[in-house]
């Protein structure tokens, strides 16, 4: 099946209505980049947002394709700046997080968890109903063998091309139209359309668990790799999640699992 063919499917089995107003998380990769094209073209009110980390001549490549990418797009782009808004690059955020936890935090899950903050945040503000980020298949899988691996697969009961389970007038529910496509397809898809973006990988996503765990994905033919999800949507609803309730963050008033959030407990604790 087609690329854009299986992105209008997903969209259909999520019910994304073209009267939501969305807010495309655009990183300048290849993922957002096709996201904000094809949510575009099939006629979705879209917005863009780039957290520009402020981590010298990568962020600068990334900020400069999505510029252009929303520029071609014709669609409205905000920028969150992490140093003006949170102080410090993320380089440098990141490094006083490890200090602090003695350096059991690996890089990009404090970035991750940044970013997801800052994503939920800014949309509320903006009043978007949707956020939508470029999630691929390749990333879900990944995601599925992590909390198999660390025995926390109840983390991924929740996941799919649309957040479940979290309704909150605080929480903007999030969206992966690609969630059903291969990296490697995206890959073609992106250099047959020409279209803008940065391919380049983060430079500071060097001790990730996470790249251990692609790296043998990798080897997989897609089909594996489509097996695992498709295996693992049969099984997820009978996994039971502990606590789905909603509590604001006694630091931030963000949404969060527990008293304080996952952003606040890694960076004001
Ligand atoms: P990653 O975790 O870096 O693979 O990114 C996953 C998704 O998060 C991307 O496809 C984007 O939608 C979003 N994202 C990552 N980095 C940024 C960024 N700097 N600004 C906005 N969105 C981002
Ligand atoms: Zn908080």
């Amino acid at each position: 099946m087609k690329l854009e063919t299986q992105v209008k499917n997903t969209l259909k089995k999520i019910k994304l209505s073209k009267k939501d107003k969305i807010l495309v998380a655009l990183s300048g990769g290849k993922d957002s980049t096709v996201t904000a094209y094809l949510l575009k073209k099939f006629g979705y009110n879209i917005s863009g947002i780039h957290i520009d980390l402020k981590m010298g001549k990568y962020s600068k490549d990334c900020f400069n394709a999505v510029k252009k990418l929303c520029e071609d797009l014709e669609i409205k782009l905000y920028i969150y700046d992490v140093k003006k808004e949170m102080g410090s690059s993320m380089c440098y955020l990141r490094s006083a997080i490890q200090s602090k936890h003695k350096g059991t935090i690996k890089n990009c899950a404090i970035c991750g968890v940044i970013k997801k903050w800052i994503l939920n945040k800014e949309a509320r503000k903006l009043k978007f109903d949707k956020i939508a980020t470029g999630h691929n298949l390749d990333d879900e899988a990944q995601t599925i063998l992590i909390n198999v691996f660390k025995g926390s697969l109840q983390l991924s009961a929740t996941s799919g091309p649309i957040t479940k389970n979290t309704k909150d007038k605080k929480f903007i529910s999030r969206i992966k139209p690609l969630f059903y496509i291969l990296e490697d397809d995206i890959r073609t898809y992106v250099k047959k359309k020409k279209l803008p973006m940065h391919d380049e990988k983060c430079p500071c996503a060097i001790d990730s668990y996470r790249i251990q765990v692609r790296n043998f994905l990798e080897k997989l033919p897609g089909k594996d790799k489509k097996n695992i999800m498709k295996n693992f949507e049969k099984i997820s609803h009978r996994i039971k999640r502990k606590n789905l309730k909603i509590n604001y963050c006694e630091i931030c008033g963000e949404p969060a699992r527990g008293k304080i959030c996952r952003k606040c407990s890694l960076v004001n604790l």
